[in-house]
């Protein structure tokens, strides 16, 4: 009879991340999670009890990137708020602009850099919070800039 060391549970695709379709990656992580469990598996001889915590280390540090992703990169498909889906465009175009003019300061918005394969969703994130807080520094440069102007015209 099994018992639990030697026997455990592994969730996979939309229960292990389910979220709306707007960024159309629920296909693609799903089948990342088989290959990832595959791999886990053959190095431990397919011994489920010892390839589950190998597959939950190799897994689990790109399920939160993942879910922030679904959570904001194209968050606004389905027309669910008239201010948010204006704020998101304009975030959106910000990006794109940035990345076209600075290309090695700024990436390009998360929508884009997912289309990326090479890319797991752990470093897309991280790319996409240092473009974000690139893009706070030009903002404070720029308000200071036209502030220090004003003040040196007054
Ligand atoms: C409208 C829409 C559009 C989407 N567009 C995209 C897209 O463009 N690109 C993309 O990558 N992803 C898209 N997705 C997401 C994608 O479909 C899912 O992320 C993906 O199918 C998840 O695969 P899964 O195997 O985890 O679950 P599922 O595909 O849902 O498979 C689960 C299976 O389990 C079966 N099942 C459930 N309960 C039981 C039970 N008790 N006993 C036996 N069987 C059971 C179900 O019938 C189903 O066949 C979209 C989803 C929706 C809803």
């Amino acid at each position: 009879m099994p018992t639990f060391s030697s026997s455990g549970v592994v969730l996979l695709g939309d229960v292990f991340h389910c979220f709306p379709p707007d960024i159309g990656q629920g296909v693609n992580s799903a089948l990342e999670d088989v290959f990832i469990l595959n791999q886990a598996l053959t190095q431990n001889n397919d011994i489920i009890s010892d390839a589950l915590p190998l597959f939950e280390y190799l897994r689990s540090p790109d399920i939160k990137p993942l879910i922030c992703l679904a959570q904001t990169a194209y968050s606004w498909q389905y027309n669910q708020g008239f201010l948010g889906k204006r704020l998101w465009s304009i975030n959106f175009f910000i990006r794109l602009l940035l990345s076209r003019i600075l290309p090695f300061i700024f990436a390009p918005p998360a929508f884009i850099l997912i289309q990326n394969h090479q890319l797991s969703y752990r470093e897309i994130w991280g790319i996409a919070q240092r473009t974000t807080i690139f893009i706070f520094v030009l903002g404070i440069v720029l308000i200071l800039g036209t502030l220090a102007l004003f003040l040196d015209n007054f």
